[in-house]
């Protein structure tokens, strides 16, 4: 099949290239929208990411072009309009799973940095200043780390932080009964806000999760409380949590992901006036650290993103079911 991507960056064709075999796989560096979805004329699917636009308008477009297959190389899927797909008859598929603890081990990772200040040493001890002054930081044996969310990365990171000796708390609608025979305390997202030392986000965005993290629910957090989000931006009211940060509630944030971060996340903007003012406050804070989206980023995670994908594809092609069907 003739796949045309978009949002492309030069490791993911390297990956696709890798494990292809069977597609004639095209490749454009623009994000998908109204403006670029001509690109996929000709085409019999298209391959997106995160960012990409597939709203009711694109996907209309994409119908009139042939387009029979949405392949999404992510997991998350709350930038598809997924009953125009439906209606329009194009299939969407995506990567429901390839690592886990590729997100999961990132999320470790803002935490580790915002506590030990890693990022700050480094840079002290490259200028000769040897100085331990403010680069206090805390065990996090015996903390409370508050899981929202404990699916296949929420239940990763919530074994990891049990190995650390952590209390772990944890929200799902649907709890994990292996988890919390593991040592995971499922309660009320309330009482989880309340406890928790650190809270860490990896429940899906939805109408219902948008702005989950906003005044009310900051306003029930521990003082000085960490906060990680490696799911997806819209989960927390970013203006919200500026003045959490200013009146001290957010001890320290720690983000993978922000809800306006279409055309800024996964760019080098190094040589632009950054115009997004949220953002540039964001920047601002000595306790908050920012990712761009690089949560997936891992050789294992590449792999699988790009072999389930082309199965996915292949799948289709030849009329088997699609088990990674949304
Ligand atoms: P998953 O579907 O396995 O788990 C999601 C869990 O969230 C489920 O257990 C579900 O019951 C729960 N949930 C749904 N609504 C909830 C709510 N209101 N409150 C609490 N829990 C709720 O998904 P996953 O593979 O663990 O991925 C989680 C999210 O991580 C994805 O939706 C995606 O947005 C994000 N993600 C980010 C990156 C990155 O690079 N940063 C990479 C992959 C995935």
């Amino acid at each position: 099949m003739r796949i045309v991507f978009f949002s492309t960056k030069p490791y993911d064709k390297d990956f696709f290239e890798k494990y292809n075999q069977t597609h004639e796989l095209i490749f454009h560096e623009v994000a998908l929208s109204e403006q670029s979805v001509r690109l996929a004329e000709g085409a019999d699917g298209v391959c997106v990411f995160v960012n990409d636009k597939l709203n009711a308008v694109v996907i209309d477009a994409l119908k009139n072009l042939g387009i029979r297959i949405i392949a999404l190389r992510c997991a998350g899927f709350n930038n598809v309009d997924t009953e125009a797909a439906r209606k329009a008859g194009i299939k969407v598929v995506r990567v429901p799973a390839y690592s886990p603890h590729a997100v999961a081990e990132h999320a470790l990772a803002l935490i580790m940095t915002l506590n030990r200040k890693t990022h700050k040493a480094y840079n002290r001890v490259r200028e000769g200043n040897f100085s331990l002054e403010k680069l206090t930081g805390f065990d996090l044996y015996h903390k409370t780390v508050g899981v929202v969310g404990t699916g296949k990365i929420g239940g990763v990171f919530a074994r990891i932080m049990l190995a650390l000796g952590c209390q772990v708390l944890a929200y799902d609608k649907f709890p994990d009964e292996s988890l919390a025979a593991a040592g995971v305390k499922y309660i009320e997202l309330q009482d989880l806000l309340a406890q928790a030392d650190i809270v860490s986000l990896h429940c899906p965005l939805s109408d219902s999760t948008h702005h989950l993290i906003n005044r009310q629910a900051l306003a029930q957090m521990k003082k000085g409380v960490m906060l990680i989000n490696t799911s997806r931006g819209g989960l927390i009211d970013t203006q919200a949590v500026i003045e959490a940060l200013k009146d001290k509630t957010v001890g320290y944030l720690g983000i993978d992901v922000y809800e306006q971060e279409e055309n800024i996340f996964f760019n080098d903007l190094s040589e632009q006036v950054l115009q997004d003012d949220t953002l540039a406050r964001l920047m601002t804070f000595p306790n908050v650290l920012i990712t761009s989206h690089q949560g997936f980023l891992t050789e294992e995670a590449l792999s699988q993103i790009a072999l389930i994908t082309l199965q996915n594809i292949s799948d289709f092609q030849n009329g088997l079911p699609l088990v990674n069907e949304i």
